[in-house]
């Protein structure tokens, strides 16, 4: 097995900095597929960053088949200042793609990212997660249900309406697409990292990257719609809810949001239906009105995975 690493520059930045993608490529001794992997498409899901050195690591690529492309951190000036946008022009990667050469920087990165990585592959798994304060576990199935299944997770979520301008709208033209969205938050990260490197061979092993046939899953539901509960007032965010997987009621209160000055609560955010938790908060810390509150999955639009 062959392994290259080349950056791939994009601009030079005021600082004097040079701005670059990091890019490693493994060839297999076998022929298979060409299997994209990306983490810190924002800047503060972290965890995929880990998920991928591990797997760089990870023996089992000693029998790799075709060729795997791995893109660590997308966005390299969000994972610098460890929040979800580019600091320099506060756009977020994933609603730019497939990117303008001749735009804001974030589009220009989206331009070389979609012409250096997302067209040249045949398989595309982009690692999210919950970002600075939120954890998340469930996993789009877009459309390579198979591929999106084989990661392994309880809850697969499939949108009526995805986001525009995603990596994945690129990708997703020639390629088989999946989204992750796993772990996050402060709290302890190594179970979310051993979860997802082990749904991640297990995806490989599904794509005939890796020799073996793939685990099958377990039992599993998609759902078709999920719920993002806001808060429309800043504070101090008291977790109520605090697991993900667990089961909701309507009316449910999730969380609390409390003035820090006066101690009185200044709003409940609650379940709008009867559902399963997607993301929640683990500890107290600080909102802002429209944060990431909590996403719930609905039940009664949600179907056992067959
Ligand atoms: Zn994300």
């Amino acid at each position: 097995m062959q392994r290259t690493y080349r950056s791939i520059d994009i601009a030079k930045l005021a600082s004097g900095l040079s701005l670059s993608l990091p890019l490693h490529e493994l060839v297999g001794e076998a022929g298979g597929p060409a299997v994209g992997i990306s983490a810190a498409v924002h800047g503060d899901e972290g965890v995929g960053v880990e998920v991928i050195r591990r797997l760089f690591a990870d023996s089992e690529l000693e029998e790799l088949r075709g060729r795997l492309v791995l893109l660590p951190v997308a966005n390299p000036l969000a994972f610098q200042s460890n929040t979800r946008n580019t600091p320099l022009d506060m756009a977020n990667l994933n609603r730019v793609f497939p990117g303008d050469p001749d735009g804001w920087l974030t589009e220009q990165m989206a331009d070389v990212i979609s012409r250096e990585f997302l067209t040249r592959i045949e398989v595309h798994i982009d690692l999210h997660a919950g970002g600075l304060y939120p954890i998340v576990d469930y996993v789009y199935q877009l459309n390579a249900p198979e591929l999106s299944r084989a990661f392994g997770r309880r809850f697969l979520y499939a949108p009526p309406h995805p986001y525009e301008g995603t990596s994945t709208e690129v990708s997703g033209k020639s390629a088989k697409a999946v989204v992750v969205e796993l772990g996050g938050g402060l709290t302890a990260q190594e179970p979310y990292v051993e979860l997802a490197l082990k749904g991640l061979k297990n995806v490989l092993r599904a794509a005939g990257a890796l020799p073996g046939a793939a685990d099958a899953p377990p039992a599993q539901t998609l759902l078709h719609r999920i719920e993002t509960v806001r808060p429309h007032q800043g504070g101090l965010l008291l977790p109520v809810v605090q697991g993900v997987g667990g089961r909701v009621k309507a009316g449910d209160v999730l969380g609390r949001v409390v003035s820090p000055f006066t101690f009185e609560t200044l709003e409940e955010m609650c379940s709008p239906y009867d559902g399963v938790m997607i993301l929640t908060h683990p500890t107290v810390h600080r909102v802002e009105p429209g944060d990431y509150g909590y996403m719930v999955g609905e039940f009664a639009t949600a179907e056992p995975v067959r």
